[in-house]
């Protein structure tokens, strides 16, 4: 069932909510001490404990999980392999005896994507055109429960799954990845906008070829990349929370010199393992940069937000650079939001962090509960 829109009428009273200043219990004052906020502990789920799956695998921890990920602790490259049989050419043994893949082999990447969308998520058929971005599952698995942990609070604490659940995920990509593991994950419903036309045949092409996605995601093409929200959405059209994983680099310049130190890195090691990196690790050009960067692309959906700040009950993209946080937090004061926050997130070496915002105030959060999930 699709459900971007509420099944009543009269979404909560959000006349004022652009206008609101922030009150003196409002966390969104205080900026020195806010940016080095982080979000508490995430609030366990009270009707189902987190499940323990750090028993999976057993040579290597990545730290810093969320509880709930299905990806913590080593691999467990056996059972990858019983289910996805193409995998197990591209596994290697470190030189600390452990297995694993050559990182800076895309082939090898996308094996072990497919495996584990297979694996842990019942997506069995999963590929994306040559040069576009192979996303690391873990870290965007991640993001998800951590929306899952925000949507929680307003819910006593008990995540709200199922199709009523609407996600806007901006700029969905080439792999679809949050809706697959979002669906998969919690039932939720997903609306994926890209403006690249490939990209979006893509995503397309995945969810026509998995069972059950038909009426779990649906697509749509933002014909202007300087918009986020206008053009996709409509206008009685309610979401109860957005994602996005924004291009970072603020040009082409800019994203090949990051690529460049990404395959130095992944070289490196690559040689200390005996493998050989291969040079083509690329990314679309929509995929890797955008007028501003990041700090531009979502300051451009911050404004947005403010124009139409009952979108969403809670808006979020990624961060990469913890460089870009302090621009972003200027936006959101200059926004005048009700609540931000900073989630940290960490997945092997790589650092970087989520940034949420809502212009609802509590009673207007428990009205929208009340409006939209019961
Ligand atoms: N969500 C995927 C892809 C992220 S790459 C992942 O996490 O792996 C960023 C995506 O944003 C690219 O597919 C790019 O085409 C898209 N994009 C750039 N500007 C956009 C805009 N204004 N609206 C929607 N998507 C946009």
């Amino acid at each position: 069932m699709r459900r971007s829109k509420p099944s009543v009428a009269t979404p909560p009273d959000l006349a004022s909510a652009a206008t609101t200043r922030p009150t003196a219990k409002d966390p969104a004052t205080g900026a020195a001490k806010q940016r080095k906020t982080r979000q508490q502990q995430p609030r366990p789920e009270k009707s189902a404990p987190a499940r323990d799956r750090s028993a999976v695998g057993n040579s290597e921890t990545k730290d810093g999980l969320h509880p709930r990920s299905r990806h913590r602790g080593a691999y467990d490259f056996a059972a990858l392999i019983a289910d996805s049989p193409a995998l197990a050419r591209f596994v290697i043994t470190t030189k600390y005896g452990n297995q694993s893949i050559d990182f800076a082999n895309p082939a090898a990447v996308k094996a072990l994507n497919q495996a584990l969308l297979r694996t842990h998520y019942g997506i069995s058929d999963w590929d994306i055109p040559v040069g576009y971005l192979c996303p690391p599952i873990p870290g965007r698995a991640d993001y998800l429960h951590h929306l899952a942990d925000l949507l929680a609070e307003v819910n006593d604490g008990k995540i709200p799954r199922g199709p009523k659940i609407s996600v806007l995920d901006v700029g969905v990509g080439a792999s679809a990845i949050y809706p697959l593991i979002g669906h998969r994950e919690y039932g939720w419903h997903f609306v994926g906008t890209d403006c690249d036309a490939d990209a979006l045949a893509s995503a397309q092409r995945i969810i026509k070829a998995n069972q059950g996605l038909g009426t779990a995601i649906t697509l749509r093409r933002q014909r202007s990349p300087q918009t986020l929200f206008a053009g996709v959405v409509q206008t009685d059209e309610h979401f109860d929370i957005s994602v996005c994983n924004p291009p970072f680099h603020a040009s082409a310049a800019e994203a090949a010199a990051g690529s460049t130190r990404k395959w130095h890195h992944l070289g490196k090691h690559a040689a200390a393992r005996g493998g050989t990196p291969v040079l083509n690790f690329g990314g679309k050009d929509g995929e890797l940069w955008c007028e501003g960067g990041e700090v531009g692309f979502i300051t451009r959906m911050i404004g947005e937000s403010r124009q139409t700040p009952g979108l969403c009950l809670w808006f979020t993209s990624l961060v990469s650079k913890e460089s870009s946080v302090p621009m972003i937090v200027r936006a959101l004061q200059a926004a005048h939001v009700r609540e931000r926050r900073v989630i940290d997130l960490s997945h092997g070496q790589k650092r970087s962090r989520i940034v949420a915002w809502t212009f609802l105030d509590e009673r207007q959060r428990r009205d929208w509960r009340g409006v939209r999930w019961q």
